[in-house]
């Protein structure tokens, strides 16, 4: 049974003693027969039923009022004995308005975590709780899932358990909006793990292995170059990624590597407002002192137009205290002096990249740069020669047809090219870091045998404006909710089978077959990502044509539609599992093919530094001018076929790597961690019902209870069951011994059930949902 110490951490994981099972409690629910009703404010407020007339009903709200509601409007209250419970699949009355109060009641009670079904949910504190600590790690070590409170501990141990004892990989995949605590989250599994699977034990230290400092060191790199302040979240990170942690056969930790996807390096050159770049930027340009600051040819923050909003503060952290932080980092990661001032020095350049200025030329539209010392910056610290940059930039060599000419390029452009670089500049050092920071990890493949995976990525999104990323996005999160869904039909069939139940759980995955089609289908007919590659290649093609080709294929598709009272022609929508979302599709062209300026490229991987070199070495698949002269002016029939096959779109690449990440965790067992943001004030012990219900709604824990409702949710082991609703069949059952699954099918032939609401397995009864409520009240009259 659960026993902790019950210090200050109890409360945060047991709650407070309550009177759930106060007798009191439990016939004022009887007496009253509350239900829950829609409310603007509440999201769904209490009242009792005083009439029931037809498909109406007359209720009476909290303040005395009366009103009329239809009957399909309103939903069941648990009895009290569910209040606050641990997993939600055992309410007896599954619907919104129960979840999002149990959810509610526990959040207020401290009580962050909460499982329903194959999920665990946790609500975003805002707050320190003291529910973190070796001594709670301590606690949950080889405990299973109901011996102790809900956490992203159990999660992780019960995964580390699994995955010794079965021989199973294992999962542990984290979604939810920007600000949930999805990161925060897959710390602790990390964390965890650390302490629990070291191989370097030590009384006084638990993570004292140099793996481990390493492996807990490599997130404030990752940080520093990947997570930003937005809107929504302080330390935003704006990529995607997935840490394997790899196991030896008897359970050490033995190494790691990281995965990411789709870092929005956009970001580094335009920011929105209160909004900033990545934290590097900041940290370098607050922390970089003496030497390494003429080094690196820094200045101040309110030189540089990439960095339009100046020193931009983060509440409560320092940026040159973080500038030493991750330069300690750095050092433990093995990072040497060449690396580190490498790194740094792309990053000074893609500041100064904003400060080149292009002017027009006055007879034509040429574009020319009046003041090079910007230019003169950036070459110094990258090694390349600055005429040959200069001209690479105005006057490039371009391929028309089986020529080759120099072709002058307009402002746009060059600004245009200038962007680009910055961005796949900054791309590239992201990429390298992560390879680097791997090949520390990685150090013991060969001892590996199994893993632990720990996706840490965002949730469905639906804005006002949704664009490619979106799609990227919610395409990934329709092939997650699948696994899910899939996981759940296989999972609910086991189940079944051994306690030797006759039910066939439908596989609702299907039914987002038909969405990643549209989304991700090659041929007969192609789908979205694929009409956009071949429009990339069509020399005549715009955004809008491609939304025409889209609309030509799929008019009649089901999950496609076009979107009433919109005038622009780059609209289409797509009905995701989450709801309909609207895509502009503007830009969409250049976003696939994300050109670059291949004479610059060429010029960077022939650099004097060696650092540089290595990080243009493979410029295969770099999109070149001739697709960008393209881009900017249609008309230039460009030789585009002839390169098809040599690089890769980004739609392409996004969903190769997205299928590699499917096809690991298909292999895996996956554990659903849904993150839930409680509010967007960023603040402690406020929650608002309408924020949280859409995203019970988006990342499918309400999806999951539809699902669950088709089969017998609640589920009660027989010893249980004849404990406590003996008093219902008082007679039905000889004295003596009886076993309990004898005892318990006497007592509910006695109950006279309707028996499609029950079935009797090996070792529990299941109940479809409500029939326990049913049970209690009858209890109730007759304690
Ligand atoms: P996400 O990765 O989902 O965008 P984060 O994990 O970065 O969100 O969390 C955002 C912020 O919320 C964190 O910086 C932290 O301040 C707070 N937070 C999230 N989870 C917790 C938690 N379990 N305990 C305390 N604070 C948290
Ligand atoms: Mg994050």
């Amino acid at each position: 049974s659960k026993t902790a110490d019950r210090d200050n951490s109890g409360k945060y994981l047991f709650g407070e003693s309550d009177f759930k099972n106060s007798g009191l409690a439990q016939t004022d629910w009887a007496a009253k027969k509350q239900v829950w009703i829609p409310s603007e404010k509440e999201g769904f407020e209490v009242v009792s039923i005083k009439e029931e007339t037809g498909d109406d009903v007359l209720v009476e709200l909290d303040n005395g009022s009366q009103k009329t509601i239809r009957k399909d409007e309103i939903q069941k209250v648990n009895p009290p004995k569910f209040s606050k419970v641990e997993d939600m699949a055992a309410l007896t009355f599954l619907n919104e308005a129960s979840v999002l109060h149990n959810l509610k009641e526990r959040y207020f009670s401290g009580l962050i975590y909460t499982y329903s079904g194959l999920f665990c949910v946790v609500v975003n504190p805002y707050k320190m709780l003291p529910i973190y600590s070796e001594k709670i790690i301590e606690m949950y070590k080889g405990k299973k899932r109901h011996e102790v409170p809900p956490h992203i501990y159990s999660i992780t141990d019960n995964a580390y358990r699994n995955m010794m004892q079965e021989h199973d990989d294992q999962s542990i995949l984290c979604t939810g909006e920007s600000g949930a605590g999805k990161t925060e989250n897959t710390k602790k599994v990390i964390q965890y793990l650390a302490v629990v699977a070291s191989s370097h034990k030590s009384k006084k230290d638990a993570v004292s292995g140099e793996l481990e400092k390493q492996l807990l060191q490599a997130n404030p790199i990752l940080e520093a170059f990947g997570n930003a302040k937005t809107i929504k979240n302080d330390n935003s990170s704006r990529f995607g990624k997935f840490i394997r942690l790899n196991f030896d056969i008897t359970g050490y930790l033995v190494g790691a590597t990281i995965d990411t996807y789709l870092l929005e390096k956009s970001r580094c050159v335009r920011q929105a407002k209160v909004e900033r770049s990545f934290h590097i930027f900041y940290y370098v340009v607050a922390g970089a002192k003496d030497k390494m600051r003429e080094e690196l040819l820094l200045e101040g923050f309110n030189s540089y137009s990439f960095l339009s909003a100046g020193h931009v503060q983060v509440p409560g952290t320092e940026d040159d205290e973080m500038f030493t932080e991750t330069l300690g980092a750095m050092e433990v990661l093995g990072f040497i002096e060449d690396e580190r001032i490498g790194m740094l020095k792309v990053v000074s350049t893609v500041l100064q990249l904003g400060n080149i200025e292009f002017k027009k030329d006055k007879n034509q539209e040429q574009a020319t740069i009046p003041d090079n010392t910007a230019a003169q910056k950036v070459c110094h610290l990258q090694g390349i020669n600055v005429t040959d940059f200069t001209r690479a930039i105005l006057t490039p060599r371009i391929k028309v047809g089986r020529e080759v000419v120099q072709k002058a390029q307009t402002k746009e452009q060059a600004d245009f090219a200038i962007e680009a670089l910055a961005k796949t500049m900054y791309d590239r050092l992201f990429r390298w870091i992560l390879t680097r920071v791997n090949k520390v990890l990685d150090k013991s493949k060969r001892q590996s045998v199994s893993f632990i995976g720990i996706l840490d990525i965002a949730g469905f999104e639906i804005f006002e404006d949704n664009s490619f990323e979106q799609l990227c996005i919610n395409y990934t999160n329709e092939k997650l909710q699948q696994l899910f869904n899939h996981t759940m039909f296989v999972l609910e069939q086991e189940e079944y089978k051994r306690e030797g139940i006759e039910w066939n759980f439908i596989d609702f995955g299907l039914d987002l077959q038909p969405c990643i089609d549209l989304i991700e289908r090659q041929n007969n007919p192609p789908g979205i990502l694929s009409l956009l590659d071949e429009q990339c290649w069509f020399p005549k093609a715009t955004d809008v044509s491609f939304v025409d080709k889209l609309l030509n294929t799929h008019s009649s598709h089901c999950k496609f539609t076009k979107p009433k009272q919109h005038k622009e022609k780059t609209m289409f929508s797509v009905l995701h599992y989450a709801g309909k979302v609207d895509y502009n599709a503007t830009g969409w062209l250049t976003k696939n093919m994300d050109p670059l300026n291949d004479n610059v490229t060429a010029l960077l991987s022939n650099s004097s530094s060696a650092f540089i070199q290595d990080l243009w070495k493979d410029t295969d698949h770099v999109v070149g001018l001739e697709q960008m002269t393209k881009m900017s002016e249609s008309s230039v029939a460009s030789s585009s076929k002839s390169k098809k096959g040599m690089f890769r779109t980004v739609g392409q690449l996004y969903k190769e790597s997205l299928g590699k990440l499917m096809t690991t965790l298909h292999h895996t067992t996956p554990n659903f961690v849904r993150c839930i943001i409680p509010n967007h004030e960023k603040r402690a012990g406020k929650m608002e019902a309408h924020l949280v219900l859409e995203q019970l709604r988006c990342n499918g824990v309400l999806e999951g209870i539809r699902i669950c409702r088709q089969g017998f949710p609640n589920r009660v082991v027989f010893q249980e069951f004849r404990q406590r609703y003996e008093i219902l069949a008082a007679g039905a059952i000889p004295k003596g011994f009886m076993d309990g699954k004898q005892a318990s099918t006497v007592m509910i032939k006695h109950l006279d059930l309707d028996p499609n609401l029950y079935r009797i397995g090996q070792s529990k009864i299941f109940f479809r949902t409500g029939v326990l409520a049913q049970l209690e009240e009858e209890r109730d009259l007759k304690l």
